[in-house]
Formats: C-alpha cells, structure tokens, sequence
C-alpha cells in the first residue's frame, strides 16, 4: 500500500481484536444534506501519533475503550443468540486501491477475518459480526441460511447509524444489529442513537429483514424504491444528482446508481474511505438490468472517487473464488476458498474499461475478480 498511512493503532489482544484508526473521518462538513455534488474535504494532515487510536474519529466521544483495551471483545461479541464475532481476525490482507483512483488513502482497514463460507453448517453462526474499527461493522450472513449469503454494513456517526441492507431472510439481523448498537452505546456510555436502514437496491435478498426494523424506537426504514430513496436523502434530480448525509462527524455520499436495479445506491464513506457498491460490482457476477444506465454509473463512481481517498471498494455478495475468473456455481451452498470481500479502486477502473468497450451491448466477460453478466 502506499499513500499516507495516519494512524494505525493496532492492539493486538488477548481476543486479538484488532482496531484500526480510521483518519479518513476528518470533519468534512456537517450539513445533513447538501448540493448537488459531493464535496469532499480533502483530508486533513496525517500528524496523529501512531499509537494514538483516536485519530480518526475524534468526533466521537470516545474510541480508547477500543483502542486500548479491545480485549473485551468489541461489540457485537454477545450480540444474540445466532451471532457470533470474530476475535481472531486473521486472513487475507488485501492492498488497496489508492493508486488507481486517486487522492490520499491515510488509514484503511487491512485486516479481514475468514468469513463464514457454509461449510461448517451447524457450527457456524447465521450472522457474523465484524469490527472493522471502532465505529464500522460488516455482518454476514451465513451460506447454511441462505446461498446468497449477503453482507450488511453498520456505519456509525454521533448522532446516528446507518444500516445498510438487511439480509436474505430466515435469521434475526434486527436483533443482531441491536445487540450490537448496543455494545455501541455502553462503550460511549449513551442511552440512545437514532437508527437509519437503508437498501443497497430492492432486490429480496438485500431487504428482506427491513420488517424486523419497522416500529422500533429511534429507527426508520427508508422504503427501496426510487422516490422513497430519493425523498429520504433529498435528491431532486435522480439518478445524476449525488447528496451528502451526515451521521454526525461522518459524512457519507449517496450515489444513485442503477443499472443493476432501478433504485440502487452507492455510498461512499468518508469515515473509512470506502465505496460500497452493493450488488453493482462485488467479487462475482455482475447481473446487469439496463446496460445504458449500468454503464453511465460505473462511470459516475470511477468520476467520483477520483478526488477522494479510497481505500475499498465492498459489495454485498461473493460469488468468485480464489482462482481467477472462477466463480462458484449460482446457487452453491458451501463456498470453499472465497475470494476475499474487499475489491479496489483497480477493480473499479477495470470494470469501466470493460463495459465502456462494449459499445452498449453487454457481453459476457470474466476477468480475474469479477464475471460481467448480462
Ligand atoms: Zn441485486
């Protein structure tokens, strides 16, 4: 990797949680939502010490119960009955994508656990919780509960959450996702935060748990299709114009992107220096809806994170395994040696060269991480 690295406040653990020091979560801008652009603070100096764990998220009251004393497993670890979380976070370090994409990456998370793959059902959770750092959770839910085995994103900010996907269906993601907000709080010592689940796109095995949410205290369900996704977030102009939400010292920008599915976001995450793609581009096969549009979004995303630094880009499936251009058979209920979650901004890059050269008619096409599929 290169780019600056700010901080990396690694506490290696008794549990051997490991906490990465985001520094991307800089103070870009506070308005909930705003303009027609996405503007991105440029990302403020990388003085902060090494070993101070709360170089990133100094908006947030605190981050040294994690940084210094992870031990205790981080949250989610008693986060219900089908959860589990890892504490030995070992696996596939993956290089980023700062060289392809452009801007400054300064921190990004780099360690990733064996996820959870189907083949040890009976013994392995529904959903597995991972800390990414302090304030970011990936969950995933288990092949053995469904062969789509989708991943869900927890973005915290101060003053809320944002959930992002709810699951195939068949385990209990809302009681999960709680017990881990509320490890959250009793880290920061808060009594509430307000809850936001939004949908990658609308397709059944991204929003199925979105029912679990409904009526619950500090929360709200954005509906999936397009006017309720726009409404929410305050887009005027869908699907070219991009909004900034403020979780509270995070900002993230929601990027409509369909082609996948007509109301498809991306979210691009100041706080990690993440894009999340959804089912748009993952290591698998991109399905593709409407090829014009498809083609228009993935050029939108290599445009907008162009200026920003990018650390990941994470989708919501893996469908391809560790051998290049191989994808597990659809519908695979056990995925053995998985292609990591975690693509790049090189990835990204390809796939606009990819699509763009096929002069509005999609074909087949393997590449090494990912099949385009029309
Ligand atoms: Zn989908």
């Amino acid at each position: 990797m290169h780019g600056t690295v700010c901080t990396l406040g690694l506490s290696l653990t008794a549990a051997a949680a490991l906490v990465l020091a985001g520094c991307g979560d800089d103070g870009g801008g506070t308005s909930k939502t705003t303009g027609t652009t996405s503007t991105s603070t440029a990302p403020s100096n990388a003085a902060d010490s090494l070993d101070a764990p709360e170089g990133g998220n100094d908006d947030l009251p605190n981050t040294d119960a994690d940084g210094t004393a992870a031990s205790s497993g981080g949250p989610g670890s008693t986060a219900g009955s089908t959860a589990a979380t890892d504490t030995a976070d070992t696996g596939s370090d993956t290089d980023t994508g700062d060289d392809t994409t452009g801007g400054k990456v300064e921190a990004c998370a780099d360690t990733w656990p064996e996820w959870i793959n189907g083949t040890a059902c009976g013994d392995e959770p529904a959903l597995q919780v991972h800390q990414v750092s302090p304030d970011t959770v990936i969950v995933r839910q288990s092949l053995c509960t469904n062969f789509e085995a989708p991943f869900i994103y927890m973005l915290f900010g101060t003053d809320r959450v944002l959930i992002e996907d709810t699951g195939a269906g068949g385990v209990q993601i809302a009681e999960t996702v709680n017990g881990v907000i509320d490890q959250w709080l009793a880290r920061r010592g808060r009594k509430s935060i307000d809850v936001v689940v939004v949908n990658s796109h609308a397709h059944g095995d991204h929003v199925q748990g979105n029912a679990q949410f409904q009526g619950l205290p500090s929360t709200e369900v954005v509906g999936t299709g397009v006017n309720a996704v726009s409404d929410f977030f305050g887009i005027d102009t869908w699907p070219t114009q991009t909004v900034q939400y403020d979780l509270g010292g995070r900002i993230v920008d929601i990027i409509p992107i369909p082609g996948h599915q007509s109301s498809h976001i991306a979210i691009y995450d100041h706080g990690e220096n993440w894009l999340l793609t959804g089912d748009t581009l993952y290591p698998g096969r991109l399905y593709i809806d409407d090829f014009a549009q498809y083609v228009e979004s993935i050029n939108k995303l290599v445009d907008h994170v162009e200026p920003l630094p990018l650390c990941q880009v994470m989708g919501t499936h893996i469908e391809m395994t560790n051998t290049p251009g191989d994808d597990f058979p659809f519908g695979a209920p056990t995925h053995p040696d998985e292609h990591p979650l975690q693509l790049t901004g090189a990835h990204l890059t390809e796939l606009r060269d990819a699509v763009n050269a096929m002069g509005g008619n999609a074909v087949y096409e393997e590449h090494d991480d990912f099949i385009i599929f029309p």
